[in-house]
Formats: structure tokens, C-alpha cells, sequence
């Protein structure tokens, strides 16, 4: 029987990247999206005619712990299982300072961090009852480095990850591996606002000297749900080209 990975925020960008790379391995996939539905079906299609695999598409807010619990239903229903759970979606509202709200910075934890506990939670019962699964959160090196006061509330949040992360790999020790990816820049419409001149000034901060692709995330992820990492627990791994210090 195929493995199933659950995907948040897959319709595009690391998410989809990361569908398409658990589907190349053999698994089964869900793609969980919120807004993008057509996005998020195209790709659905486009896997299954790639790969010989199933995808079950599921609209859900990861912030509303509802349509959560209704997302994780109907995966249990589909496929009577889940092995894998990406906590990938995400969002970053990037201001100055002065410009920065209380509802935007709440809304940011509501997405990046509670929403992620949401989901967690809800899959981590499945997870613990099947006494095996592995969970994999997507942070951010802006979690550590903080760099950029523009996004000090997305940077809070991703710090967030990396304590939840710890606490989730105790809470379902020994059965279930919680495992926390960083990446640096990638190429996403996340980043889509950013002009030329800043991205080669942010090129010559990393060594490889360029944003990631998606891809590059997507097969770490990939790797973190494998039997080659089955050792690797509560952990971060910062996937960021390295880190230019002169
Ligand atoms: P992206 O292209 O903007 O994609 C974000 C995804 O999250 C979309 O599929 C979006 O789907 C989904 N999403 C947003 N709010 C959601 C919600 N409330 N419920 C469910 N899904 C939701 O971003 P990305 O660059 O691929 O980022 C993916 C993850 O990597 C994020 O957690 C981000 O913080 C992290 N990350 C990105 C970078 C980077 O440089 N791009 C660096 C470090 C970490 P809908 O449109 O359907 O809402």
C-alpha cells in the first residue's frame, strides 16, 4: 500500500515542489491549499498523469481548526491513512516598522504557527494511533538571523516553528519523527515583490551567490521523511547556500 504525505499550502511554490517530489518517490499525495484552487488542481492533475499516483486536493484555512479537522476527515476517509505531514503553508505581510498592525502580526502567527500546531495535532493523533509518521515544519533562517526588521513578525513566527518542532518531536517520542527545515532565499511569488538591485545584494550574502528553487527544499523535505534520516529528530536543518560572512 502507498504512503500518504499531507501538504500544506501546496499549490505552489515549496509546497508544490515538495508534492511533486513525494509523488516521484511513490506516495500518495494531499494537497492542501486555501485561496489558489485552480493552482492547486492543475497541479493535482499534472502528478497524477507524471506519476502513478493518487491526489486528493482539500481546501482548508491551516488557521481554522474546523476546516482543519474537516481536511484531516477527509484524508482518512480517502486513503484510511497518513504517513507524512509538511507543515509548509505560510505567509509574510513585509512593512516598515511604523507600518506594522496588530491584526497583520496576528494573522501572521494565526497562519505560520498556530495553524501548524492546528494541523499538527490533528495529523499527530493519526500519527501516534499508527505508532510511525514523520512531521516536517518549514521555518525560515530568518528565525535565527533576523535579519530584516521589514519582517520581524514573519521572523517571530519561524522562530515559533522551531520550539514547537521540539515540543511536538517529545510529545510523539519515539514514534514519530518532528524535524524543522530553514531554508534561505528561494524563488517563490513569496518573493516575488523584491527588486533586481536587492536580490544581488542578497545573492552576495549566501556562497552558491543565488535564491534556491523550490525543488532544492523540496528533496531535504523529502529526505527528512525517508528511512535515511530515521535518526534525525527535533532537529533544524538550514538549507540556505551558506552563508557569505565577509
Ligand atoms: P508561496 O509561494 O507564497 O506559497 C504559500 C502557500 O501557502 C500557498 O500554497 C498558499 O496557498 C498557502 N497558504 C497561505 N495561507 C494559507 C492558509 N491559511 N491555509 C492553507 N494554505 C495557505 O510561498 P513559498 O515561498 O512556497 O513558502 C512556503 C513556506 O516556506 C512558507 O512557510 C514560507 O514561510 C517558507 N519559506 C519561504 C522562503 C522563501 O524565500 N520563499 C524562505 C524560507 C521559508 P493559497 O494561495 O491557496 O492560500
Amino acid at each position: 500500500m502507498k504512503k500518504v504525505a499531507l501538504i500544506t499550502g501546496a499549490s505552489r511554490g515549496i509546497g508544490a515542489a515538495t508534492a511533486k517530489e513525494f509523488a516521484a518517490s511513490g506516495y500518495n499525495i494531499v494537497i492542501n491549499y486555501n485561496q489558489s484552487a485552480e493552482e492547486a488542481k492543475n497541479l493535482a492533475r499534472q502528478i497524477e498523469q507524471d506519476f502513478n499516483t493518487e491526489c486528493l486536493c482539500v481546501k482548508a484555512d491551516v488557521s481554522n481548526e474546523e476546516e482543519v479537522k474537516r481536511m484531516v476527515d477527509k484524508v482518512i476517509t480517502k486513503f484510511n491513512r497518513v504517513d507524512v505531514l509538511v507543515n509548509n503553508a505560510g505567509i509574510a505581510i513585509d512593512t516598515t516598522l511604523e507600518d506594522k498592525t496588530k491584526d497583520n502580526f496576528l494573522k501572521i502567527l494565526e497562519v505560520n504557527l498556530v495553524g501548524m500546531f492546528l494541523v499538527s495535532k490533528a495529523v499527530g493523533k493519526i500519527l501516534l494511533e499508527q505508532q510511525s509518521g514523520k512531521i516536517i515544519n518549514i521555518s525560515s533562517t530568518n528565525a535565527i538571523d533576523t535579519e530584516y526588521v521589514y519582517s520581524l513578525d514573519y521572523d517571530a513566527s519561524k522562530a515559533g516553528v522551531i520550539s514547537l518542532t521540539k515540543n511536538l518531536a517529545k510529545a510523539y517520542a519515539p514514534y514519530v519523527n518532528v524535524n524543522t527545515v530553514a531554508p534561505g532565499w528561494v524563488n517563490t511569488s513569496m518573493n516575488k515583490e523584491l527588486d533586481k538591485e536587492y536580490i544581488s545584494n542578497e545573492c552576495k550574502k549566501i556562497l552558491l551567490n543565488r535564491f534556491a528553487q523550490p525543488a532544492e527544499i523540496a528533496k531535504v523535505i523529502r529526505f527528512l521523511a525517508s528511512d535515511e534520516a530515521s535518526y534525525i529528530n527535533g532537529t533544524i536543518i538550514r538549507v540556505d547556500g551558506g552563508v557569505n560572512n565577509e
